[in-house]
């Protein structure tokens, strides 16, 4: 097709489109279908034996060791289940470092020697797979020659049946390990971690008086941001197809400088999909709870209530595919990448973090008083020395090619890793770091000067967009994740830095305690210790300003502004250390993840430059070019009519032409000088030489957007993707 013709075509079909009928039925209540396809405690509290069930539930609530034993009687219940629910396979589900999730299935049925086939399902095949994991990345964790590994059951994470029209499938959620156990997913660390800041919370909780603490975990809430497309737009772009962002497009006329987008009425094509996608979230036991619009067009949010960090994590991922699935359903793609569309804000993944157990709820929340709430200020303590200390780790937690376009860029939290606590928190250390806290502002009321509305109370602690780790009221929110990637990496981080900041709290006030000093003493000691080392990663002004950028220099907190400068951070001594200690990772499955992390950021760009090559050199520069013959001929021909031709939009295509092509050429000789030796200097020079390059290409082409005839521009524009759904 030449020309606007793929535009138009995108359009014509957006004009057609039929929404498809919603599958509801009229008579279903959403609070029935909720974990419809789960195998839910209350569906084994039904169908095991009494002593199995209270076995397994100890392993899930309390964290006692798993009992191999309960795995046939299990792996049994579970297969009739899934069975009655229309499964005919099972698969072993696990999450490989590619960030995706992976799925081997099998069969139900085993073939008999007389011809017959038995449906079964063993213990053992419950507890252990064994997917080749050659083709997964593991950065040098595995030889070759033994692609062996295995597949897990996490019990903690229950079993559901995904449907599919061509059949359903019981999916067991598990870890994937080498053949020495070293951790080849992102589940394994998380479990590790998981269980490495519990031990230490409970020494806390036992400090204060709770003789038997239930077993502590970490609370994970995700808030997804996404965009949605016209499937139409979506694959008349090869650079969305491919890389999953816009490599051209000149900024709209209108962007999102109205505000008008962010809570908006939802579209009700958008609106048919988001209540689609809950239904089948819904049967998985996902509680999707929030849904709104963002502040970007074509931009939204959902946010699933908060559970154990590595539920939540497997949750979410499950959310991801599900998102992808139903948007096709509808005729959209949905786009996960952190910046679709330069110029407007880009997507993040904001996780909500907390700690405690159903017996305390969460360990973060202060109450009226926090400074009469001891315990509470320990674990407020513990995360301000976690984040000061180890804050190298957690902006390597979020580190990617796609997340480098969206940090710093004054629509997410900058590289720079600082706390913001709310007035009254902040009040209360600075206290603190003076002595002794003696007051907290109060929770103040908010006069409207209408009388017929209420007074409306304010909370003491604000909100700050712009902190990359925020408290917010019973939980901490950490802002810089990215849209595209698991919750997982930055939960293992967040976890193990507790972990150790619990341990050293536990620690002083042990030994202080053991040494004769009084408890209160020891307590408040602790807490003017902590704010005074660490008090520097506590910032409450705008994270986005100039000013901070100087002032964290100041401070001394790092600015690690690339994937390049953070991921060394995985393999200081001190990281390595950290994570040794609390037996999260070895020393190997840390270089693996840097190693994985240079290479990921190295293909992705890859991949990205050599579309940027082959959009601009045939799509782009032969449409520049058409126009550029049509005003030519338009100059000769009034010429040769003996008339004044004025040359300058001739003179101006053909200046961008040159700029284009010189781009073009530019950005292909730094694709060939890459003779980078290993992983970190092919970033470097990836960061340094080809992204530089590319945006040269852009510049030129999309200056000739502009410029070129609309009836002759082949790639559907921003204003076309990003406003009509
Ligand atoms: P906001 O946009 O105001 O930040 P949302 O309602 O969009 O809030 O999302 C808040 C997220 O935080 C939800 O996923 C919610 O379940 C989660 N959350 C709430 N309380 C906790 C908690 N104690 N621990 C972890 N996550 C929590
Ligand atoms: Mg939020």
């Amino acid at each position: 097709m030449t020309g606007n013709n793929v535009r138009l075509q995108a359009i014509k079909g957006v004009e057609a489109y039929v929404p498809p009928a919603v599958s509801f039925n009229e008579t279903e209540i959403p609070g029935e279908v909720f974990g419809e396809n789960v195998f839910t405690k209350v569906v084994m509290q039904k169908r095991l034996p009494k002593s199995v069930y209270k076995s397994v539930i100890a392993t899930i609530e309390h964290g006692a060791k798993l009992d191999p034993v309960v795995a046939d009687s299990v792996a049994s219940a579970m297969k009739d289940w899934a069975m009655e629910k229309g499964a005919t396979h099972y698969a072993h589900v696990f999450y490989p470092l590619t960030g995706l999730t992976a799925e081997k299935h099998d069969s139900f049925l085993d073939p008999e020697s007389d011809g017959t086939a038995l449906a079964s399902f063993a213990g053992k095949t419950l507890i252990q797979g064994e997917p080749d994991a050659s083709s997964f990345p593991n950065g040098g964790l595995r030889n070759t020659f033994e692609a062996r590994g295995y597949t897990g059951w996490d019990v903690t994470s229950p079993a559901y049946v995904l449907e599919n029209p061509n059949g359903n499938t019981l999916c067991i959620p598990t870890v994937f390990v080498s053949m020495t156990g070293e951790a080849l997913d992102h589940k394994t660390p998380l479990l590790r971690s998981q269980q490495a800041m519990g031990v230490h919370a409970e020494r806390v909780l036992k400090l204060f008086g709770h003789e038997n603490p239930d077993h502590v975990v970490s609370y994970c809430g995700p808030e997804q941001e996404y965009f949605l497309v016209d499937r139409h737009f979506f694959v008349a772009r090869p650079d969305l197809l491919n890389a999953g962002r816009t490599l051209f497009g000149a900024k709209p006329p209108k962007g999102q400088e109205f505000d008008d987008h962010y809570f908006g009425a939802i579209p009700e094509r958008v609106l048919g999909f988001m209540m689609d996608t809950e239904r089948e979230l819904f049967k998985l036991g996902i509680p999707a709870k929030t849904r709104h619009n963002e502040v970007a067009p074509g931009q939204f949010e959902v946010a699933p209530m908060f559970e154990r960090a590595n539920v939540a994590a497997d949750h979410q991922q499950l959310l991801m595919t599900t998102f992808k699935t139903v948007a096709k359903k509808h005729g959209m793609e949905c786009l996960f990448h952190e910046k679709p569309f330069d110029g407007v804000n880009g997507s993040g993944k904001h996780v909500n973090f907390s700690l405690g157990n159903a017996e305390l709820g969460s360990l973060l929340v202060p109450g009226d008083t926090p400074h009469e709430n001891a315990q509470f200020l320990v674990f407020c303590a513990a995360v301000i020395r976690a984040v000061h200390k180890y804050s190298g780790l957690l902006r390597a937690s979020v580190a990617s090619a796609t997340n480098d376009h969206r940090l710093g860029a004054n629509e997410a939290p900058p590289a720079i890793i600082s706390i913001f606590l709310g007035d009254q928190l902040a009040d209360v250390f600075e206290q603190i770091a003076k002595g002794a806290a003696n007051s907290s502002k109060g929770k103040g009321v908010m006069h409207i000067g209408v009388d017929t509305l209420p007074v409306l109370p304010t909370d003491p602690g604000d909100r700050n967009r712009t902190s990359p780790f925020a408290f917010t009221g019973n939980r901490f929110e950490f802002r810089a994740p990215g849209s595209m990637q698991t919750v997982s990496v930055p939960m293992v981080t967040i976890n193990t830095i507790m972990a150790e900041a619990l341990d050293y709290c536990a620690t002083e006030l042990e030994t202080a305690v053991a040494g004769g000093t009084e408890f209160d003493t020891a307590v408040q000691n602790l807490l003017t210790e902590i704010i005074t080392a660490h008090g520097a990663v506590v910032f409450n002004g705008d994270g986005y300003s100039e000013k901070w950028q100087i002032e964290a220099a100041d401070r001394g907190l790092p600015n690690l502004r690339t994937t390049v400068d953070a991921l060394p951070e995985l393999i200081t001594d001190e990281g390595m250390e950290l994570f040794e200690k609390y037996k999260v990772f070895n020393h190997r499955e840390m270089h693996s993840r840097y190693e994985i992390g240079l290479e990921h950021y190295n293909l992705t760009v890859a991949v990205e430059a050599k579309l940027t090559l082959e959009i601009g050199s045939t799509t782009i520069l032969p449409a520049a070019v058409r126009y550029q013959t049509e005003l030519a001929q338009n100059v000769a021909s009034l010429k040769a009519a003996g008339i004044d031709a004025d040359t300058e939009a001739l003179m101006e295509i053909s200046t961008t032409i040159s700029a284009l092509k010189a781009a073009l050429a530019g950005l292909k000789s730094a694709i060939a000088g890459n003779t980078a030796e290993d992983a970190l200097a092919e970033a470097e020079y990836t960061r340094d030489k080809i992204l530089p390059a590319m945006a040269d290409v852009r510049t030129a082409a999309d200056t000739l957007e502009g410029v070129v005839a609309d009836d002759l521009w082949p790639l559907p524009t921003y204003q076309e993707m990003l406003y009509i759904l």
